[in-house]
């Protein structure tokens, strides 16, 4: 395994990810905020040499302007996006590879939670960092884009290997279960993933990451057969309570 890939708790239920590559070398993805990543990075060597940013939001870039002031870290975002995050050494665009620590990171069209949203495959490490597209039992909501643009996220995210670990923004796995059952009483995958992760959070511990293979047996939204159905799960999570 090239790179390891740990959650960093911050704010109230987000997680940044820090990858860690054999040589020590450090990176994180979506860094809400600055003190609990650089407390890990301290805990981990002390350089940290890259930020990945899936979407422009707060809750995910934040932390950016003080790792920078402090490690000097190189910063890689969408292109498309450029004008709504922090400032980017290296713009990238869907299609593309970006250089992660040595590894190759395939950048993924993700729209749907924002327009411009973009997840990075890393292969050879089965680390997928997914932002708001996909969560564990749940999806992003459609702030900017639409369900058609979210079911082609999710449908590229499902084609990926089962094994890969979803690395995915927030601590939102009870609460999307809870919804998720109403969805489909009867999956057993579901019922066991509900069973795991709930044993995760009185073990005081993340559910994440969660596995591709998982997501596509439990996940409503992942399995949504069509957009109309997508659209109509997702409509109903917006007012479930
Ligand atoms: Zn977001
Ligand atoms: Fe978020």
């Amino acid at each position: 395994m090239a790179l390891t890939a740990t959650p960093i708790p911050c704010l109230s239920d987000n997680y940044a990810w820090l990858l860690r590559a054999a040589d020590g070398r450090l990176a994180v993805c979506d860094p809400a905020e600055d003190a609990p990543v650089a407390k890990a990075v301290e805990a981990m060597g002390g350089k940290l040499d890259l930020i990945l940013l899936t979407h422009h939001h707060g809750d995910h870039v934040a932390g950016v302007p003080g790792l920078v002031a402090r490690y000097g870290a190189k910063v890689v975002g969408a292109a498309a996006d450029r004008h709504r995050l922090p400032p980017l050494d290296q713009a990238v665009s869907p299609g593309e590879t970006v250089d992660v620590l040595g590894s190759k990171a395939a950048v993924l069209a993700s729209d749907g939670h924002t327009r411009g949203h973009i997840a990075f495959h890393i292969a050879d490490s089965q680390i997928l960092l997914c932002g708001d597209t996909l969560f564990s039992l749940g999806c992003g909501r459609l702030l900017e884009g639409t369900a058609e643009q979210m079911f082609a996220s999710l449908a590229a995210l499902a084609a990926l290997p089962g094994e890969t670990l979803v690395c995915c923004g927030h601590e939102y796995t009870e609460s999307n279960a809870r919804f998720a059952i109403t969805v489909e009483p009867n999956n057993a995958a579901l019922k066991a993933r509900i069973a795991e992760a709930q044993a995760q959070r009185a073990a005081g511990k993340p559910t994440l990451p969660s596995t591709i293979a998982s997501e596509r047996a439990a996940n409503p939204f992942m399995r949504a057969p069509d957009i109309a159905t997508l659209a109509r799960i997702r409509a109903g999570k917006d007012s479930f309570r």
